[in-house]
């Protein structure tokens, strides 16, 4: 039978519906400022698209696109100037950014009380030390949000995430094991000795890999519930443009798992809702 759909745009709705609640009842409107740098035409795609969330909530929003030769004094002085600006609660800069440039270094720089994204490591220390009311990273808090959404009971259950990226695996893997989700969990990363081994004995399989459909529909334990954040561009000369979107899971996987999300239309959504959630928390801490 085929799995259930994973539904992320209905459940970053029905989270949207209450982040409006809290706008309305927030003393002043969230301001999110968004960095942009160079022309990666995906990273222009993320950023419209988390412009247009701003506008259909009412959340106001700062976009500025630098050129790709910006140096790292001038993006530095930037950052610093929307730090002290009053004005600004959340900032992010879009990754990734062009090679001359330390993107950790900068990340460093933010405000960790405006860190919408959640990568500073006062941010991701906290979450370290198991306080997850802080300003949580949006694609890891988006899939947690689901899994509540859509009651899959995670509490001794076995997790994998497959991915151990700063951004995406470790503090997916930090969340899952967190008090109150109580996940027993595994990292598989690229010197994992057995990652198919690894992954057959998930409960609940959460793929953040970068490498299109590598989940296999046999890699998967039947009843599974499996999370694909893996955004790829595939060649695909059938569709007009050339490619296509693809997860880093095989579609086969959905004859074998109970619950699976799909791409898109699963955790991007709910990226976005996270990142407006972070933003409407950092202008209620701030006033
Ligand atoms: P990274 O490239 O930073 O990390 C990939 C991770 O996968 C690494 O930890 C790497 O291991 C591991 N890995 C690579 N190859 C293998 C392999 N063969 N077997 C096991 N593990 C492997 O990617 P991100 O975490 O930034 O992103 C992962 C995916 O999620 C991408 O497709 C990205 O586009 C997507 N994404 C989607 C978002 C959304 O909103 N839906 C948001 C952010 C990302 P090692 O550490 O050993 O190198």
């Amino acid at each position: 039978m085929a799995a259930v759909h994973l539904d992320g745009k209905a459940c970053a709705k029905a989270l949207e519906a209450g982040l409006l609640e809290r706008i309305k009842a927030c003393s002043v409107q969230p301001h999110l400022a968004v960095i942009i740098v160079g022309d990666d035409p995906a990273s222009h795609v993320y950023v419209t698209n988390k412009v247009k969330a701003c506008q259909r909530l009412g959340i106001k929003s700062t976009h500025v696109e630098l050129s790709s030769d910006v140096s790292e004094a001038e993006l530095i002085s930037l950052v610093e100037q929307m730090n002290n600006d009053n004005t600004l609660h959340g900032l992010l800069i879009q990754s990734p950014l062009p090679d001359h440039i330390d993107e950790e270094a900068i990340t460093d720089l933010i405000n960790p009380a405006k860190d919408v994204d959640g990568f500073h490591p006062a941010n991701l220390g906290r979450l370290v030390q198991g306080r997850t009311d802080g300003m949580l990273p949006c694609t890891p808090s988006g899939v947690m949000e689901m899994l509540r959404w859509s009651g899959v009971e995670l509490s001794g259950k076995k997790a994998v995430v497959v991915g151990r990226s700063r951004i995406v695996g470790m503090p997916q893997a930090l969340l899952l094991a967190a008090k109150g989700a109580d996940a027993t969990v595994t990292i598989v990363h690229s010197r994992t000795a057995d990652a198919k081994m690894e992954c057959l004995t998930a409960d609940v399989l959460v793929a953040a890999v970068g490498r299109p459909e590598m989940i296999k529909a046999d890699w998967v334990k039947p009843g599974a519930v499996v999370i694909d954040v893996g955004i790829n561009r595939v060649d695909d000369p059938t569709r007009e443009r050339g490619w296509r979107l693809a997860g880093d899971v095989d579609p086969s996987v959905t004859e074998v798992a109970s619950l699976l999300s799909p791409v898109p239309g699963g955790v991007g959504p709910m990226t976005i809702a996270m990142l407006l959630a972070n933003t409407i928390t950092a202008a209620e801490r701030q006033h």
